[in-house]
C-alpha cells in the first residue's frame, strides 16, 4: 500500500531551515513531512527576527505557507522538542529527523555588570518589539537619552534603526503594540554602536548602513580620525566590503550638499559608530540599582593568521564565532585576520540603557544529540549528525547563527539533497514507520495539544483582523494561552 511506501520524515524547527528543507523533501513523491515547532505559530526569525520596517523580506512567508499546503507536508506547533517529545522518540517514528531549531540563545559578554538592569540583549529586544512570547513583558527603560549597542552587524543596526526611527514611521507595520507604545514615550536621543575592530571589520551589510544613513529625523556621528589611511587600504579588499567602506568614509569625511547638510542640522536624534573600543563593565549608577554606562577599553588592530586564544576580552572573541551580527570573528575581505588588543587606555561612556549583540547561540536539544558547545552547533558534515545515521540538521543549529535567509536556504537544501541520496543508498531504515500517528500518541498521553496549520491560519486572520482597525498588516497575538484559547484548545 502507499502508506508502506511513505517515507515518513520530521523538521524540527519551522523557520525558514525547516521549510526549504521540507520543501526540498517533498520534491520525492514518497515523502512525507512533519514539521514540529515549540511556537504555536510557525516562521520562526522571519516572525520573530527580522524587523518590521522590513515586510519585503517576510515575502518568504508565502512559499512556506505553499510548502504547508501540500498534502504530504504538516506541521505541528506548539510541540517543544526535548520537552514534550524526545529526539529518539522521533527517531524511533520516523525514517529521518532534520534538527532545523535554529539558534534561540545570545552570547553573553561576560563581563562585570551585566546582570543590572538596563541591560538586555539585543535578542530579547528584537524578541519584544517583534512579539516573541518569552520577551513580552520586557518593558526596556528607554528614559534615557543614550543608548549603547556593543556589537557592530546587522542585528544591531536594526536595533538602533527601531531606536531611532520616528514612531509614526512605524505605525503602520506588525510592530507590537506594546512596542509602540514604549517606542512613544522614549527619551532616547542618542545610539552608539561599540565594536572592538575598525571600520574594515564592521559586520553589518551596505544595504542596512544606508538605510540607517537615511534614516529620518537622524544624523550619523562618525569620527574621521578612524578612516585615516583607509582609502589605500580599500584598493585590496573585496568589492562588497569595498563598497562597504567607501561608504562609511564617504559619510565619515566628506562635507555633505548643503540639503543634506540642513537635513541633518535639524535632525533631533543621532547615532555613530564607536571603533576599536572594547566593553570591560557595566558600570551602576551611584545607587546601585542600574546600569548608567560602560567602560570601554580602547583597541588596537593586530595582525595575526593564528587566533590565540584571547583572555583579555572574557566572551567578547571567540575567534570561531560566526557573526550574522557579531563584529569579532574574521571578516571576509580584510586581507588578514586581524584583532585587537588593548592599548591600555579606558574610556567610560554613560548611557541608560545597553544592548549586547555579540551574537546569537544554539542550545543542545537532546542528550541524544552530539552537540558542539564550543561552536554552538550539531557537528556534522554537510548536514549529516555525525555518528548518527538517519539524523540530519540545517540552518544556523548547523552552521552557526550567521547568514541571511538567502544562505539558509541553500544550506537547507542541501541537507535535503544528502538526505535523499542516503535514501537512495539504502543508508535508511527500511519498512514503514507510524511518522505522526505514534507521535500523536505520545503528546496526548502527555497534555500536549498541537497547533496545525489551519489552526495558525485562523491565528493568522485573527492577527490580521486586529491589525485592520489602525492600519497595520497585523496587530501579533504575543500570548500563547490566548492563542489556544482561541483554538477552543
Ligand atoms: P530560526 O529562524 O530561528 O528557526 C528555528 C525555529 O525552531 C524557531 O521557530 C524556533 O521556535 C524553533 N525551535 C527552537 N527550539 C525548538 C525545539 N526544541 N522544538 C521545536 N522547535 C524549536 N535574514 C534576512 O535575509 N533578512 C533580514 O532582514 C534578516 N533579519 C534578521 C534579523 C534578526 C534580528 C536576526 C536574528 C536574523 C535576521 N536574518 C535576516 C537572518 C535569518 O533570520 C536567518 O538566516 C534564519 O532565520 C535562520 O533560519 P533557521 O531556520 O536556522 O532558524
Amino acid at each position: 500500500s502507499t502508506q508502506e511506501k511513505t517515507l515518513q520524515i520530521c523538521v524540527v524547527g519551522s523557520g525558514p531551515a525547516g521549510f526549504y528543507t521540507a520543501q526540498h523533501l517533498l520534491k520525492h513523491p514518497q515523502a512525507h513531512v512533519d514539521i514540529y515547532e515549540k511556537q504555536p505559530v510557525p516562521f520562526g526569525l522571519v516572525r520573530f527576527g527580522v524587523a518590521p520596517d522590513h515586510p519585503e523580506v517576510k515575502n518568504v512567508i508565502n512559499t512556506f505557507t505553499q510548502t504547508a499546503h501540500s498534502g504530504r507536508c504538516a506541521f505541528w506547533g506548539n510541540v517543544e522538542v526535548g520537552r514534550d517529545v524526545t529526539v529518539p522518540e522521533l527517531r524511533e517514528a520516523y525514517h529521518a529527523v532534520v534538527l532545523s531549531y535554529g539558534a534561540e540563545d545570545h552570547r553573553a559578554l561576560e563581563i562585570p555588570g551585566e546582570e543590572l538592569p538596563g541591560v538586555c540583549s539585543a535578542r530579547a529586544f528584537v524578541g519584544w518589539y517583534n512579539g516573541l512570547p518569552e520577551n513580552r513583558e520586557l518593558e526596556p527603560d528607554l528614559s534615557g537619552d543614550t543608548a549603547v549597542i556593543l556589537g557592530q552587524g546587522n542585528v544591531a543596526l536594526d536595533v538602533a534603526r527601531i531606536l531611532l526611527t520616528p514612531p509614526e514611521h512605524l505605525e503602520r507595520t506588525d510592530i507590537t503594540k506594546a512596542a509602540l507604545g514604549v517606542l512613544r514615550q522614549s527619551r532616547v536621543k542618542t545610539v552608539w554602536l561599540v565594536g572592538r575592530r575598525g571600520p574594515l571589520q564592521v559586520a553589518f551589510t551596505i544595504k542596512e548602513l544606508r538605510e540607517m544613513i537615511q534614516l529620518p529625523g537622524a544624523r550619523p556621528i562618525l569620527d574621521p580620525a578612524d578612516f585615516l589611511g583607509l582609502q589605500d587600504k580599500i584598493k585590496e579588499v573585496p568589492r562588497p566590503r569595498k563598497r562597504l567602506t567607501e561608504l562609511l568614509l564617504r559619510t565619515a569625511t566628506e562635507k555633505p550638499g548643503p540639503e543634506e547638510a540642513a537635513r541633518r542640522a535639524s535632525a533631533s536624534r543621532a547615532w555613530g559608530l564607536r571603533f576599536f573600543r572594547s566593553p570591560q563593565q557595566v558600570l551602576p549608577s551611584p545607587d546601585g540599582r542600574r546600569a548608567a554606562g560602560v567602560r570601554l577599553a580602547v583597541t588596537r588592530l593586530e595582525v595575526s593568521l593564528m587566533f590565540p586564544k584571547d583572555t583579555s576580552f572574557p566572551g567578547l572573541c571567540h575567534p570561531s564565532t560566526p557573526a550574522w551580527c557579531c563584529p569579532h570573528s574574521p571578516q571576509q575581505g580584510v586581507g588578514e585576520a586581524t584583532r585587537a588588543v588593548p592599548t591600555g587606555d579606558m574610556e567610560d561612556l554613560p548611557c541608560g540603557l545597553v544592548l549586547s549583540s555579540v551574537g546569537y547561540k544554539s542550545r543542545p536539544v537532546d542528550p541524544s544529540v552530539p552537540f558542539d558547545s564550543k561552536l554552538g552547533v550539531i557537528p556534522n558534515v554537510e548536514g549529516r549528525v555525525m555518528d548518527v545515521p538517519g539524523l540530519y540538521c540545517s540552518g544556523w543549529v548547523k552552521r552557526g547563527p550567521t547568514g541571511v535567509i538567502a544562505t539558509t536556504m541553500t544550506d537547507s537544501f542541501l541537507t535535503g539533497q544528502m538526505l535523499l541520496q542516503d535514501l537512495k543508498a539504502g543508508l535508511l531504515p527500511s519498512g514503514p514507520r507510524p511518522g505522526y500517528a505514534a507521535i500523536q500518541a505520545l503528546l496526548s498521553s502527555r497534555g500536549v495539544r498541537p497547533v496545525s496549520f489551519s489552526d495558525w491560519e485562523k491565528l493568522d486572520a485573527e492577527e490580521v483582523a486586529r491589525g485592520q482597525g489602525t492600519g497595520k498588516p497585523r496587530e501579533k497575538l504575543v500570548d500563547p494561552q490566548e492563542m489556544l484559547r482561541l483554538l477552543g484548545h
